[in-house]
């Protein structure tokens, strides 16, 4: 469904451009249709750039980018634009997509107009069925983000982004600004949405647990390379990178791993 080979990107800066940044060096990944791709790494390893690249919302350095098997590298214009619905983000603050001065109901009819996938007649329904899928009341829908929370801010992000039928999402630390229990909540509608619309997600965190309870495979990227791929399992319990052994002590304490291996070696 979605396959980045060998992407590199470098960000110039300064007198001339000089002072290069290798934000991305030479990453490959694949993620298949309806599965969840997690990408867990530091602060500044890359990830944001490489969710951006797999969109096309920047350009790479070089290295190809393939949706459904079509190189979203080489395509410009109307054919991109024909494409973009089906690519969606959604990002760790709602406030970003949510304009201030707008009420619930005009964010929501938004992209429905410019997509052109309901009319006048249809918009309040279409709305409502959409905010419903969210979990969302329908009196929200005249008021201002201001007046909801932040976990009903990213309920109507998501629904926003849900209006398009999109096929393939990141998800750019989706619940990083929300608090704990409200992200269980939210983690879990994105993940039974997944469910239903076969959705394929490309899940950006730097929190180990989250990107456990998302993925079906996991990369961990450090100074824009993926130093480690594998399943949950593989990563959690056998990490073989130093690197990732800090991450799941720092996530789960440093025995974690440890005991882990030790129930493996006592098993053969
Ligand atoms: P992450 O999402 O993992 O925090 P980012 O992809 O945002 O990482 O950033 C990776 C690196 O690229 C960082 O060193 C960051 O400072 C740099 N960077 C990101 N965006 C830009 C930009 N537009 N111009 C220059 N440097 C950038
Ligand atoms: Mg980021």
């Amino acid at each position: 469904m979605i396959e980045l080979e060998e992407i590199t990107k470098v960000y110039s800066r300064g007198f001339l451009r000089r002072q290069k940044t290798i934000a991305v060096n030479n990453v490959s990944i694949s993620i298949k249709r309806g599965k969840t791709l997690g990408l867990v790494g530091e602060s500044g390893s890359g990830k944001s750039t490489l969710g951006r690249i797999a969109l096309r919302l920047i350009e790479p350095s070089s290295g190809t980018v393939r949706f459904d098997g079509i190189d979203l590298t080489r395509l410009k214009g109307s054919k991109l634009r024909k494409l973009r619905p089906r690519m969606q983000i959604l990002f760790q603050d709602p406030d970003t997509s949510l304009d201030p001065r707008m009420t619930i109901r005009e964010c929501m009819a938004e992209p429905l107009i410019i997509s052109n996938r309901a009319g006048p007649e249809e918009m309040e329904d279409r709305i409502l069925g959409l905010l419903g899928q969210v979990g969302l009341q329908s009196d929200l829908i005249d008021r201002y983000p201001f007046e909801i929370s932040g976990g009903q801010k990213q309920r109507v992000a998501l629904a926003r982004v849900l209006s398009l039928d999109p096929d393939f999402i990141v998800a750019d630390e989706p619940t990083a600004a929300l608090d704990l229990s409200v992200q269980a909540q939210v983690l879990s509608l994105i993940k039974s949405i997944q469910k239903k619309s076969n959705l394929t997600i490309l899940f950006i965190s730097h929190d180990l647990q989250v990107i456990e309870q998302m993925s079906d495979s996991i990369a961990v990227m450090h100074h824009g390379s993926i130093i480690e791929q594998g399943t949950p399992q593989d990563i959690l319990h056998i990490p073989m990178e130093h690197y990732t052994r800090n991450l799941v002590a720092a996530a789960y304490g440093s025995d974690a791993w440890l005991g882990k291996i030790k129930d493996l070696r006592a098993k053969s």
